[in-house]
């Protein structure tokens, strides 16, 4: 196992799970190859969505907003959802069936009241980082692996700006399933090729 590669297991919570509030079709169809890609990596860190209650990613802080709207963020668009991951909750914790004992950081994104954060770097407003760019340079890590939900939001994000932050990124696509919300998946594909993400299939990860 290499020491300069980490795996990034993103938000493999019970809202993002079918029957949570926020399900990602086939989210738990994931579990087993998550849990056994996890195993071969010294280094992996899991990513928590988590929500105050009130938080402005949600419809339900908006007057008169339906769900999936956009509404006009102080730091642009930003799409309304569903309540769903509010700290502490059911909803917010990991899959039961998540066995990654050895993983050695959870990062919490999205607490703060008045920004949403899909990317485990930088909350969105673009400037607020989270601080996992500095945990992963401080353990001499140069390289991610990306897995988790949801490919076209959260995942798509978190792979772009791991490469903004200089660092070899690739994507397990069998290792993730996205929302698709009006094109959301190709918008989310064509940005990470931009970005220079790998998309690969485990088989084709190597070491
Ligand atoms: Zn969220």
């Amino acid at each position: 196992m290499r020491d300069s590669r980490a795996l990034l297991v993103v938000d493999m919570q019970n809202d993002f799970m079918p029957g949570g509030a926020l399900a990602v079709r086939g989210g738990d169809e994931i579990v087993g190859t998550v849990n056994r890609l996890a195993g071969r990596f010294a280094n992996v860190v899991l990513t928590q969505d988590w929500h105050c209650p009130g938080h402005t990613s949600f419809a339900s802080s908006h007057p008169g907003a339906t769900i999936y709207d956009t509404f006009d963020a102080y730091y642009g668009p930003q799409i309304l959802w569903p309540d769903h991951c509010v700290m502490g909750t059911h909803g917010a914790g990991f899959h039961a069936g998540l066995d990654i004992p050895h993983a050695g950081l959870i990062l919490r994104k999205g607490y703060h009241a008045a920004v949403d954060s899909y990317s485990a770097f930088l909350e969105a407003d673009r400037e607020t980082r989270t601080g996992l760019d500095g945990w992963l340079a401080s353990r001499g890590i140069t390289e991610v692996v990306v897995c988790g939900l949801a490919t076209d939001f959260c995942v798509g994000w978190t792979a772009c700006d791991a490469r903004h932050f200089g660092l070899a990124v690739s994507v397990v696509d069998e290792a993730c399933r996205g929302i698709d919300l009006d094109g959301s998946l190709a918008r989310a594909h064509r940005n990470m090729d931009i970005a220079g993400v790998d998309i690969v299939t485990i088989a084709q990860l190597a070491g």
